[in-house]
């Protein structure tokens, strides 16, 4: 059955269904035929019994009785009578019968009994016997009817069924295979049109001809992983070409720089000069190469294993505390009345770069003398950590895109060249990483508040001694 295609195994299965059902039907039908012509030839040899009964209870001598069966009976159609003595001499019998004799059965009485029995070899007789009373001592009282004519209705049911049930069967399995072949098409342009997609033609899509039943369902899906796939293929795109171009500046930099100054002989300051702007540069360069290899980790999501439940508490504390003097020097303050103790499962070092990220970004955005609040509020299995600046604020065009990789909302803006766009979508994948989310919210010029939610792990009271933020 393995290499048999869909549509076969659906048309045979069909077919095999069909054929149970008219088989079984067939025989339902013969047998209800075959017991209601027995019934009818029952209820007549019934019917002839007691017209021959009426004679025999009424007649007065044996001569009354023969000469009134002989007149009604000797020449029936149907039927055929015989009456015996209760020595088993034939009283009566018409002439059809001849010498052949009905056989009497055991345990005759006064009660109809039926039975079946081949005379002469072939031919098949039904009889009704009874004992009666006749004018001269009991008698055996017969009347039987031919089965022959039943015999043939019957065969000729059986060579209509013999016929019609494999034309039914026939037609059945040509429906079957047409309908099953109707239902499969679009099988075949599903896997046509999966064939012709590849990585460079991922904007093909599969047409959806009937989007309510299984196939419209199986091909919106693959629509949708499609369409997936394509959006991942044109991140990894972009993520190269920003990656690329990000790298190029540096490089560049550092090239004009060298060349110019090999143009001709320099003072020993010159070289430093160059020498230190390299630096600066390679610098850039390599803060760039780790936050590419952060998300590629943080995508590859490698380091689920090495999380352990963490007071987030302190971490907050241990960062704040470094922020602080960086928040000083720009004259800012770092607010941080509202922390409420909490155990989150996580790896320290990655959650520690998204508060120094977001504190970071508040304290370059904002304007000299105002404060930065910091919150970590419970809120049911979460913890919600908010960062709340007063500076500059993130238009609405641009608030839906800061967490994309190399978005900048104004490369001017941006200190000096070292900020690449990548700090908010490191944040907010170490925050997906840890089954958390991250959004913001933000007034143009009032300031941006940044919330980060993430579950608190339940912890036993003994252990939460154990937990540091290192
Ligand atoms: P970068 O690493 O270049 O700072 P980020 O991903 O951290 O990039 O931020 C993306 C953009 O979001 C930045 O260019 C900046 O304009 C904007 N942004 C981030 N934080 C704030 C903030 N607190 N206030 C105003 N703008 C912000």
């Amino acid at each position: 059955m393995t290499a048999l295609s869909i549509r076969w195994k659906l048309t045979l299965w069909y077919g095999l269904v069909v054929g149970l059902v008219l088989l079984a039907f067939s025989i339902a039908v013969y047998l209800m035929i075959r017991q209601h012509l027995l019934q009818r030839i029952d209820k007549g040899l019934s019917e002839e019994l007691s017209d021959v009964l009426f004679e025999v209870r009424r007649a007065k001598s044996t001569n009354d009785l023969t000469e009134w069966l002989d007149r009604r009976f000797a020449r029936h159609e149907g039927f055929d009578f015989q009456i015996r003595s209760q020595d088993g001499s034939v009283f009566f019998a018409n002439p059809r019968l001849g010498e052949r004799l009905l056989p009497i059965p055991r345990g005759l009485s006064t009660a109809e009994l039926f039975n079946d029995a081949q005379l002469n070899g072939d031919a098949s007789f039904r009889i009704v016997s009874v004992m009666a009373e006749g004018p001269q001592g009991p008698l055996t009282v017969q009347v039987a009817r031919s089965l022959a004519d039943f015999r043939h209705e019957l065969g000729e049911l059986l060579s209509v069924f013999a016929l019609t049930v494999p034309l039914a069967l026939v037609i059945a399995l040509g429906g079957g295979y047409f309908l099953a072949s109707r239902a499969l098409a679009p099988v075949q342009r599903i896997t046509d049109t999966a064939n012709r997609i590849t990585a460079e033609r991922l904007n093909e899509r599969i047409a959806v001809s009937n989007a309510g039943d299984e196939l419209g369902a199986l091909s919106q899906t693959l629509n949708g992983m499609v369409e997936r796939l394509e959006r991942s293929f044109q991140e990894t795109r972009q993520f190269t070409a920003d990656a690329a171009h990000e790298l190029r500046t540096p490089l560049t930099i550092i090239r004009n720089e060298t060349e110019v100054a090999l143009r001709s002989a320099r003072s020993a300051d010159e070289y430093r000069h160059v020498l230190e702007s390299t630096l600066e540069e390679v610098e850039r360069l390599r803060r760039l190469a780790d936050h590419l290899l952060l998300l590629c980790r943080l995508d590859a999501g490698v380091d689920a294993r090495q999380r352990a439940p963490i007071q987030l508490n302190h971490l907050l504390d241990e960062v704040l505390g470094h922020m602080r003097l960086l928040a000083q020097e720009r004259g800012i303050e770092i607010k941080a009345d509202e922390i409420a103790p909490a155990v989150v499962t996580a790896t320290a070092e990655d959650l520690r770069r998204v508060f120094y990220n977001l504190l970071d970004n508040a304290i370059k955005y904002s304007h000299s003398g105002s404060a930065i609040e910091v919150r970590a509020q419970l809120r049911g299995s979460e913890c919600l950590i908010s960062v709340e600046d007063t500076g500059l604020g993130i238009a609405p065009d641009h608030l839906p895109r800061i967490f994309d990789r190399f978005y900048r909302v104004d490369a001017a803006r941006a200190e000096s060249g070292t900020a690449a766009g990548l700090g908010l979508s490191i944040c907010q994948s170490i925050v997906r990483a840890h089954g958390g989310t991250i959004h913001a919210e933000s007034r143009p010029g009032a300031g941006t508040t940044f919330y980060v939610r993430l579950p608190v792990t339940a912890i036993l009271p003994r252990e939460v001694a154990a937990i540091h933020p290192t």
